[in-house]
């Protein structure tokens, strides 16, 4: 099986130049489509489950789904990862489930809301450090906040990241990967028009990187929301709003500098969503949920396909052997779990 850390994914996509996009599950059908899209074009690929999700699947029902995606495609280098844990508890749970990396947001306190502070952060995060990487876990970190709320999670506020705390931050937590806010938000609606310099800093993803090259960069909020998902939404009886994501060529900007990591979860509901309405409003006599879940799977297939090409992580998932968490243990163990990427992970 290929289950591997995010961590080691990670370094390897530094070493080779690339992004990987990880993207959130709720359901089968996603689960499929996304192993599908990684086994057809070669990619590594980070399978991710927000708390809201493992609450919808009453945890079991997703951590099966997602070892099934490794035990079905044994040659796709697996990591799972929980997204935007709002408490170390969330995060410990993750681990005890299986998950091989875990993002403790403590940007937000535990209501998934309120803004912290500083200090704060940096504890909950540290704690969560020091347990999952005891265990050879990889750990995610988040300064700033986003704007937007995704899953009920996030407090509609964006303060971006700042380059000198960031520095502080990583030395503090020893987190594997740091999530930046540069004005990208979580759902559909980021931007009212196509995003400029001025709300989508990318400078400071450079900034960051520049001080920081050797920890992984992660770009939340990044899903693209092209026009024609939108439009096959609206052209069955939906109501979205004209709305701008993220530009494919700035999330490729970012991956000249340090990005490693790429959050997508709104551009799959989409064209689920459209795929769905379409297959609906064909045959009236239709009621097999398979004759609109299929095309639903394959329309999100084709947009994972898409961003996997797009982040470059396609044509890598034979480049490595997976590391055990055992292995990755002794690797923080012998505290050669810093400034480390971008090499081949070396153990003693
Ligand atoms: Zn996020």
């Amino acid at each position: 099986m290929a289950l591997v850390s995010m961590r080691q994914l990670l370094d390897e996509a530094a070493g080779g130049g690339y992004g990987v996009g990880a993207f959130n599950v709720n359901n089968m059908e996603q689960v499929q489509a996304l192993m599908e899209a990684a086994d057809e074009t070669r990619s590594p690929v980070i399978v991710q489950a927000s708390r809201g999700a493992r609450t919808y699947t009453n945890d079991r029902f997703l951590i099966h789904l997602m070892q099934a995606a490794v035990e079905v495609y044994p040659d796709v280098p697996v990591a799972l990862h929980q997204d935007h844990g709002d408490s170390p508890e969330t995060c410990f749970s993750a681990i005890e489930q299986g998950f091989t990396s875990v993002m403790m947001d403590g940007s937000l306190l535990a209501d998934g809301k309120t803004p912290s502070d500083f200090d704060y952060n940096v504890a909950v995060t540290r704690q969560v450090v020091e347990h999952a990487h005891a265990v050879g876990v990889t750990v995610e970190g988040e300064l700033g906040t986003l704007g937007g709320i995704e899953d009920g999670h996030g407090s509609g506020e964006v303060h971006l990241t700042d380059p000198e705390q960031a520095v502080d931050f990583v030395r503090l937590t020893g987190i594997d990967a740091l999530a930046v806010a540069i004005g990208t938000s979580h759902g559909a609606y980021k931007f009212s028009k196509p995003p400029t310099g001025d709300v989508l800093a990318m400078n400071l993803i450079q900034e960051i990187h520049e001080r920081l090259p050797d920890t992984h960069l992660v770009m939340h909020g990044s899903s693209s929301v092209p026009k024609e998902l939108v439009d096959t939404i609206n052209a069955y009886g939906g109501e979205i709003r004209p709305t701008w994501g993220v530009p494919v060529e700035e999330i490729q900007l970012g991956i000249r500098h340090g990005v490693r990591k790429i959050n997508v979860d709104t551009d799959a509901r989409l064209a689920m969503t459209g795929a769905v309405r379409k297959a609906l409003a064909g045959d009236a006599g239709e009621f097999d949920p398979r004759s609109y879940l299929k095309p639903a799977r394959e329309a999100m297939k084709a947009v994972y396909v898409e961003r996997m090409t797009q982040f470059g992580q396609a044509g890598h998932a034979g480049d490595y052997e997976p590391k055990t968490l055992e292995e990755m243990r002794q690797f923080y163990a012998a505290d050669s779990g810093r400034g480390r990427i971008g090499t081949r992970l070396e153990l003693r």
